[in-house]
């Protein structure tokens, strides 16, 4: 989408922000002992706290609290050392105690900021405005049954940590960068192991347009959507329908609509209300939540190397492109696989072989980097082979097609159908010498200001010699020859 969507009454600017909803990996759930694994039978994870029975208190589990600084810290932001739980009430049949604690003043985590990367190479910095800690609720079941509807409080509970970015972004794709980087960046830390399908990410978008350098518009809120793909065709659809309804003479309602995926569009789902209606209060059963500074220092000190932070070693130490440094970052799999084949070796072919090569016969397995038939150590051997001019680059895209499909070394495919490079000067000079003593017009031709021959010639000598002539050492006497 473009930066400004063009209307019948000129240019609309969009402006997004983001609440993500991110699971906290974490055994136990926020205020209770339950286990929290995806996937076990229903209602088989809920204890007295989660199912609301009366006289039932609420224990903090540190460990979230733990996850969330981490977070915090991951995402450049002010660590709050005193934050308040309070109770946001509302009924919804798979929420037992009929409010939510969450924090709404004070939450754990401020203001802070991060990078997000963008298809031409350029990055925007993205504001984050709060990180709180919250229950999730349960789940109700509609298709289990013809006439019922079922509840599974399994999810009743589990810690979940709204981010909330400023709106700052302007276009669908800085919002995918935007999640695609919070997702890079909570699975680096492993704070959320960022699931979409799941449901352990789950993104609201808010949505608004207004002319370039007019206020803010009134904004719609497009809830809990787990796909980036349908993200982004969710703020397209809305932009254009807020657009006409203001170039129509008409007024945005602020509401929250759901995104159809059947019909692309959005719809009404909700009027919107604000923060008063939920008759927010601090949840009288917990005192508020103190940090120590100490303990905070220790968690920073203890954070791994971020996305953003390895993407500019990367371009640093490896002098490799924006875009490749920050596909490589992407995913910590993948940066982990870059790493061990870059040890040591040329950096420029193991970006190439990692990001083009490989990546791109993953994408047509339709295979995860943890699933690759071949393995980092086995790439980094094929790299060497090329380095070390055993095998010429030609070559190796064959050896490599071989390892992706058998799971075999390189050494052992090369060895096999002896393709090591003919780097013996008598041989290959042999070969040239043919190569020009079967072709004499082309000779006379060449030697006549005809340049763009000599790559026929290389030719030539490279399928003579079934690509295995060190393609230098060929230009090389090919040029004294013809000279
Ligand atoms: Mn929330």
């Amino acid at each position: 989408m473009a930066e400004l969507i063009k209307g019948e009454t000129g240019a609309w600017e969009v402006v997004l922000g983001l609440e993500i909803h991110c699971q906290v990996t974490s055994n136990a759930k926020l205020f209770s002992g339950a286990a929290t694994e995806f996937g076990a039978a229903p209602n088989s994870q809920v204890s007295f706290v989660d199912a609301a029975m009366p006289g039932m208190l609420p224990v903090i589990n540190e460990y979230c609290v733990e996850q969330a600084v981490r977070t915090g810290l991951g995402l450049n932001a002010k660590i709050n050392l005193t934050s308040v739980f309070e109770r946001k009430n509302y009924f919804y049949a798979d929420l037992p105690q009929g409010y939510q604690i969450s924090q709404q003043e004070i939450p754990v985590v401020g203001e802070g900021e991060i990078e997000i990367d963008l298809a031409d190479g350029s990055t925007k910095m993205i504001g984050i405005e709060r990180l709180h800690l919250e229950q999730d609720a349960g789940k109700s079941l509609h298709d289990q049954h013809p006439s019922k509807s079922f509840v599974d409080l399994n999810r009743s509970g589990t810690a979940l940590m709204e981010i909330v970015s400023k709106p700052d972004m302007r276009s669908s794709e800085e919002v995918v960068a935007y999640v695609n980087k919070i997702r890079a960046i909570v699975r680096y830390l492993g704070t959320c192991d960022g699931n979409m399908d799941e449901g352990s990410m789950r993104a609201d978008v808010n949505v608004s347009v207004r002319k370039p350098g007019d206020e803010l518009g009134t904004r719609c809120e497009i809830k809990n959507m787990n796909s980036v793909r349908f993200i982004q065709q969710a703020i397209e659809y809305e932009a254009r329908r807020q657009i006409e309804i203001i170039e129509n003479g008409g007024k945005v309602d602020q509401e929250t609509r759901l995104f159809d995926t059947s019909t692309g569009e959005t719809r009404t789902m909700r009027s919107k209300e604000d923060a008063h209606d939920y008759r927010y209060f601090p949840d009288p059963d917990l005192l508020p939540l103190v940090l120590d500074q100490k303990w905070v220092d220790n968690i920073n000190d203890n954070l791994p190397e971020l996305p953003d932070a390895k993407k500019h070693r990367f371009i640093g130490d490896f002098g490799m492109s924006h875009y490749d440094a920050s596909v490589l970052v992407a995913d910590k799999p993948r940066a982990e696989y870059f790493e061990q084949v870059v040890e040591g070796r040329n950096p420029k072919l193991a970006v190439t072989w990692v990001t083009t090569e490989l990546m791109g016969a993953l994408n047509k397995a339709d295979k995860d980097i943890s699933e690759s038939p071949v393995s980092a150590k086995q790439l980094g051997g094929l790299v060497s082979l090329i380095e070390d001019d055993t095998i010429s680059g030609r070559i190796a895209k064959d050896v490599f097609a071989e390892m992706f499909e058998t799971g075999k070394d390189a050494d052992t495919i090369v060895e096999k159908k002896g393709l090591k490079q003919v780097t013996d000067t008598g041989a290959i000079e042999a070969i040239v010498d043919e190569v020009l003593k079967e072709n004499p017009d082309m000779v006379e031709q060449y030697k006549s200001g005809k340049d763009k021959l000599f790559g026929f010639f290389v030719g030539q000598v490279m399928k003579k010699s079934q690509g295995k002539a060190n393609p230098a050492m060929v230009n090389q006497l090919l040029k004294s020859k013809l000279s």
